[in-house]
């Protein structure tokens, strides 16, 4: 069935970018330019994810996301914000107000997609228990990783590690940052660690020719990426 998605963006290049990016996906994308438009949008019809804005004329993005979340009614869209690479120091500001994702302009089709994909996945719009890239399977239930059908073994922290990639794929990530979201924000432990865990991770996926998923992104650290749009 196709999603329903809102967007909340005031420069027309950039809807129109997104509606081409959309064009032809299982998404149908509802356009609106500023937060009174998408409020009654979203009286009309509850979408399954927001895509919006920061800067915004009127009431800007991180404010409707706040009233979204003080709303019973609308506290679990899941909301993918756009921001202005000027904007990225202030994501924690974003993060705290309940937002699921950002995307940073210029971003490619195929990431936006992605991140779409994986917010739906997380937000339980797109079954979550099972994340697949390729012939590479990870189960946060079972906890079981799996290639081809075939289990393997893997440490606890390259399964937190995969897995943390796999729900956030085609997006890079500093060691500080994976720090912060697979070992947690408040230990101490030299940025070297995640290079560590991260070749016993690309060692273990080597033995399936999968170790290329995880690449290195000189000066800024790591993204999984599977080369095409097939993460599901
Ligand atoms: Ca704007």
């Amino acid at each position: 069935m196709k999603k329903n998605i809102l967007l909340v963006e005031d420069e027309k290049s950039i809807r129109d970018m997104i509606k081409f990016s959309l064009f032809n996906s299982d998404i149908n994308l509802i356009e609106t330019e500023n937060v009174i438009q998408a409020q009654n949008a979203i009286a009309h019809k509850k979408p399954d994810l927001i895509l919006l804005d920061w800067m915004l004329p009127g009431k800007d993005g991180v404010e409707f996301a706040k009233d979204l979340r003080a709303n019973k009614k609308n506290a679990n869209i899941p909301i993918i914000m756009l921001t202005a690479k000027s904007e990225e120091q202030d994501k924690i500001h974003g993060f705290s107000v309940g937002i699921d994702d950002y995307v940073v302009k210029p971003f490619s089709p195929r990431e936006l997609i992605a991140r779409i994909h994986a917010v739906l996945r997380r937000s339980g719009h797109i079954d979550k228990t099972i994340l697949k890239a390729g012939d590479l399977e990870i189960n946060s239930e079972s906890h079981k990783v799996s290639y081809a059908g075939k289990k393997f073994a893997i440490g606890p922290l390259e399964y937190k590690l995969l897995y943390f990639f796999m729900s956030h794929t085609e997006r890079v990530f500093s060691r500080d940052q994976l720090l912060d979201q697979v070992w947690g924000a408040d230990v101490f432990i030299d940025e070297r660690t995640v290079d560590v865990h991260i070749r016993r991770l690309r060692k273990t996926l080597s033995e399936f020719k999968s170790d290329g998923l995880i690449q290195t992104v000189r000066g800024s650290g790591y993204i999984f990426s599977t080369g095409n749009d097939s993460c599901e």
